[in-house]
This record gives structure tokens, C-alpha cells and sequence, in this order.
């Protein structure tokens, strides 16, 4: 049915994709390796992210240094989730235009994964200890964007008392697309946690487009990346699928520690060597342990 809630959406697309133990040190272990390994090893090719691709190229002419109390209650929303089936329904993503099959009928890849990577943030943002809750809007088409329970009206007054807005948004595919980077809430002074996400996924200029709807709002949009290419395959292939969204739930949650002035949470290595890992072996015994396996 058109207009029937997705709140039932996320939490069997996150079970789909093997997120539901969030909470076990392996899981997040495993992630923090992919995103350690391909964020600090990968060549420095100009402006371009291993996980998220392009990052804006745009001009950013802000700053944030406002402080940010520590306990700061943040509000993550979906991009488009309250906007399917009329303008401004997100992209289509690469892979759809290009003719396969949408993620879920009836919504745009956009808000799919926006759903997918909102509610990952949540989740691994609890799990850290921070103040962090989303909220979905009941249906899926609401042509007034200033109807009470769109994620514009909700975001601001959130942001109106004082805590953090953040919608998630992945940019378009092709030419039409900017890339990764943070588009800034305009209803203050910019704070550091704006700074934080901008330095971890880029910056747009503070009037981007005339200011769009939500900055206008007090609400931050975060382009995770463009939908296309490695990011896309990635999150498309169910085999790289939860590693690519920890990583990306993982640089967010991580940029929100540091705009919050916490320190960002080192995640714990497992106590016992992984099982026929090669680094599990104690120095001096390499050689035996690998031709013990062969
Ligand atoms: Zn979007």
C-alpha cells in the first residue's frame, strides 16, 4: 500500500543484512578493520574517499567552532522518507537507472539505504553511550513539508531546543551529483559538531542552492556519497554489504564523539587470536605455526 508506514522496513532490512548483532565486539571489530585499513592505507588520490567516493569539490566558506555540550541530544532522520512518489523522492542511484531492480519496490535506492545507514548510526551511536534516537515519519508521502510530521517540522524543532538534527542523504549519480560532504544547518552559529562531519566526509558551501529546506530548518544534510560506482556495488553486494555500512556508521558515529568534545571510542580487539589468522601466532613460533597449516 502507497502510503502505509515503512517503520516496519528497517529493522527486517538490518536483520537482512546480518546488523543485528551490533553489539558483539566482532561485528564492530571487523568494520573498524575495513575502515581502518582502506581510511589510512589507500593512496591519497585527490578528493576521492575508498568507501564514499568524490567529495565535494564546492567551496566550503564555513567554520564551526561553537562548542557543543557534551550530551547533546541527537536526532538522526532518512532523507526523503516522508517525500516517495512526488519531487524530491531522492536518486535513483546508478544501478536502477541503469536498469536493475530497486532495493524495495516503491522507494527511490536513495531512501533505502538512507534507512539502512540512519538507522545503523542509532544503533552503534547507543552503543557508544550518546544521546542519539531517529525518528521516522508515519507515511511515506506527505506533500506538505511543513505538515507537523515531516522530518523539516520535526528536525527544527528539534534543532529549536537545542539538539543536533542530522539527515542522512546519498548524492546522485552521474554528472547531477556533488559528492560526499556535509551541507550545514543555518539556524546558528556553526558548531563543532558540524566541523567534525564536515572534516570526516567534506563540506558544501553554507548557502548551497540558496539554502535548501532543511539547513533553512536548523537540520544538517550529510551526502554519505554519491550512489554509484564501488560505494553503490558495495552496498549492493550482500557480501560487502555490512562492512560497508559499519564503516560509513562508524566514520559518522566517530565524527559525532569528536564534535561532541568525547573522546572517540577505540574499539576493543578481541581477546583471542582470530581463529587461522595469520597475526595470531606469538613472535618466534611464524614459521611453525605456518607450516603446521600446510
Ligand atoms: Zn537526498
Amino acid at each position: 500500500m502507497r502510503c502505509r508506514s515503512a517503520a516496519w522496513l528497517v529493522g527486517p532490512a538490518l536483520l537482512a543484512l546480518g546488523l543485528a548483532p551490533l553489539a558483539t565486539p566482532a561485528r564492530s571489530a571487523e568494520a573498524s578493520a575495513l575502515g581502518g585499513q582502506l581510511g589510512t592505507s589507500a593512496p591519497a588520490l585527490a578528493g576521492v574517499d575508498p568507501i564514499t567516493g568524490p567529495r565535494s569539490h564546492l567551496n566550503r566558506d564555513w567554520i564551526g567552532v561553537r562548542p557543543v555540550e557534551a550530551d547533546t541530544p541527537i536526532l538522526v532522520l532518512a532523507g526523503h522518507a516522508d517525500s516517495q512518489g512526488i519531487a524530491g523522492s531522492g536518486t535513483s542511484g546508478a544501478a536502477v537507472a541503469a536498469g536493475a531492480p530497486p532495493m524495495y519496490p516503491g522507494i527511490s535506492d536513495e531512501l533505502y539505504w538512507n534507512m539502512v545507514i540512519a538507522e545503523a548510526v542509532v544503533a552503534l551511536g547507543q552503543q557508544r553511550g550518546l544521546r542519539i534516537s531517529s525518528y521516522r515519519p508515519p507515511f511515506r508521502t506527505i506533500s506538505d513539508g511543513d505538515h507537523p510530521s515531516t522530518n523539516w517540522s520535526v528536525g527544527r524543532q528539534h534543532a529549536a531546543s537545542g539538539g543536533y538534527a542530522l539527515e542522512i542523504h546519498f548524492d546522485a549519480w552521474g554528472p547531477d551529483g556533488v559528492g560526499s560532504g556535509l551541507i550545514p544547518p543555518l539556524h546558528r552559529p556553526f558548531g563543532r559538531l558540524d566541523e567534525s562531519l564536515a572534516e570526516a566526509f567534506g563540506g558544501f558551501p553554507m548557502a548551497f542552492r540558496g539554502g535548501l529546506g532543511g539547513p533553512r530548518r536548523g537540520i544538517a544534510l550529510l551526502e554519505v556519497g554519491k550512489l554509484e560506482g564501488r560505494l553503490e556495488r558495495s552496498l549492493r553486494n550482500p557480501a560487502t554489504r555490512p562492512d560497508t555500512v559499519m564503516a560509513i556508521a562508524s566514520r559518522i558515529v566517530t565524527a559525532l564523539e569528536v564534535g561532541l568534545g568525547r573522546s572517540p571510542t577505540i574499539t576493543p580487539q578481541p581477546l583471542s587470536p582470530q581463529p587461522g589468522g595469520v597475526g595470531s601466532a606469538p613472535p618466534g613460533k611464524g614459521l611453525q605455526a605456518s607450516s603446521g597449516d600446510k
